[in-house]
């Protein structure tokens, strides 16, 4: 018997599936889980977690755990705590009928992916990345043990493992710190891209106060969306969580605006000046139903030298839909835990394709890698969110070298035997 015929033998009675050579199970409480994890341990087999399924590496381990079970959600005082499979946009529609709102990324379908392993959005400069927020998290280990996970239970692997805590386990259930929110401030205006404009932006944006923030997106004229002339454009969005202004970029030929608006902490979900101007609608779905995607980000400092570097990027890029999104962070990403080394920007560079064929994804993946090769001089590291077992090389860069040694320490204490393999390639990078 193979090890995956010993697996679906041990969880006969939990309804698991086979896939793709793969065992899938969808537990349905903490129970199944460690069920699972055990009988994967007793296998030998790897295990891959499901949340949001946004990275696709869910779905790669000898046994897949599909998290849509483990959607309920709470509020216990100023927390969240969450289920393991919840999405985005349930979790700040239900941190908003609250009254409250903790920082999250700025797609509604994402899942808590996002928070385990960093998480940047609209609330970042003001309260920190996700991950700064998360205060508990109740982890099914390797051996198939629950372990409560908090500054106060297993402080060492709660401290440690941020950033990083698909590598150590099945999280099933999430606490998250949440504060009440005003109403923002927000709009756009979308100009002509080129060095001199990025460059203006990035020297206004890094002077704003942390209760304001300024995204900004180079990107291709979408003729079906988009009156106006220039056919790289440079979309600017600013959010401003305070009653004062936060003023606009200063630079005059605008090509296009929105009036502002006031958004709750959903709609600081879908807001970004390219995703917005697809015809697909991406805003309500989460993705784009014809394109595949692959991205990836560095962390850039505020002082970086890359603005004429990336237009000329841009005007190489295989495909109209290659786009380069400056998520703004700095502000209390910099006074934070500093799960991630600071910097003024999530800069990500994100290349779409439409026609399904390897060389046009070949062409698409070699020019966000070369973008990134280029930027990463001028960064404090890569983001370590979108990174795979393919990545070593990008992942060395994504933690700092005390933080990494930390990091593989837990590893070796908590998953010895790599179980939980499947994204981010921890272990590989002990390996060297
Ligand atoms: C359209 C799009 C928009 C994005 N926008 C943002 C953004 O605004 N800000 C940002 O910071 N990032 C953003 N990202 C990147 C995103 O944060 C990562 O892709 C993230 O890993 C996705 O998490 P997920 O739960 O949706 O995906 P999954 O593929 O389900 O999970 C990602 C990883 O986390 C693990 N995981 C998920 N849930 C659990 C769990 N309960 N227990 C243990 N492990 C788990 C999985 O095993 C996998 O390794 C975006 C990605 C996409 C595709």
């Amino acid at each position: 018997m193979s090890r995956l015929d010993d697996l679906a033998h041990a969880l006969a009675g939990l309804g698991t599936r086979l896939h793709d050579q793969r065992l899938v199970a969808r537990p349905r409480d903490v129970e199944e889980v460690a069920a699972c994890v055990r009988a994967a341990n007793g296998a030998k087999c790897s295990v891959s977690v499901v949340g949001g399924n946004h990275s696709g590496y869910g779905q790669t381990g000898d046994l897949v755990l599909e998290m849509s079970n483990f959607t309920e959600m709470q509020r216990e005082g100023s927390c969240l705590r969450v289920g393991g499979g919840v999405t985005l946009e349930p979790l700040a529609l239900f941190a908003q009928a609250q009254g409250l709102a903790a920082p999250l990324g700025t797609a509604p379908t994402v899942g808590l992916g996002l928070v385990l392993q960093g998480g940047v959005g609209h609330l970042t400069r003001s309260r920190g990345m996700s991950v700064d927020s998360v205060r508990a998290l109740q982890l099914v280990t390797c051996t198939g043990r629950v372990v409560e996970v908090s500054g106060d239970e297993e402080p060492e692997l709660f401290a440690g493992a941020k950033g990083c805590a698909p590598n150590f386990g099945v999280v099933v259930s999430l606490t998250l710190e949440a504060a009440p929110f005003r109403l923002c401030a927000s709009a756009r205006r979308v100009f002509p891209a080129s060095g001199a404009a990025l460059r203006t932006y990035m020297a206004w944006a890094a002077s704003l106060p942390n209760d304001c923030s300024a995204d900004c997106c180079l990107y291709f004229r979408d003729e079906s969306a988009l009156p106006g002339e220039g056919d790289l454009l440079m979309g600017v969005y600013d959010f401003n969580f305070d009653a004062g202004a936060s003023g606009e970029v200063p630079l005059e030929k605008v090509l296009w605006q929105t009036s502002r608006e006031s958004l709750g902490p959903k709609e600081l979900m879908a807001h970004e000046p390219y995703l917005l101007e697809q015809p697909e609608g991406i805003c309500k779905t989460g993705c784009l139903s014809t394109r595949s995607f692959f991205v990836r980000a560095c962390f850039v400092r505020k002082d970086a030298d890359i603005a004429d570097v990336l237009v000329e990027c841009l005007e190489q890029a295989p495909s109209r839909h290659c786009f380069v999104h400056f998520q703004h962070t700095g502000g209390a990403v910099a006074q934070s835990s500093g799960v991630f080394a600071a910097a003024e920007w999530s800069v990500v560079i994100s290349g779409a394709w439409e026609e399904k064929t390897e060389a046009a994804a070949a062409a698409v993946r070699a020019w966000v890698l070369g973008i990134v090769q280029r930027l990463l001089p001028s960064s404090s590291g890569t983001y370590a969110t979108d990174l795979g077992p393919q990545d070593v090389a990008l992942a060395k860069h994504s933690f700092e070298p005390q933080r990494l040694e930390r990091l593989l320490d837990l590893k070796r204490k908590w998953d010895p035997e790599n179980m939980f393999r499947h994204g981010f390639p921890l272990a590989q990078l002990g390996e060297d």
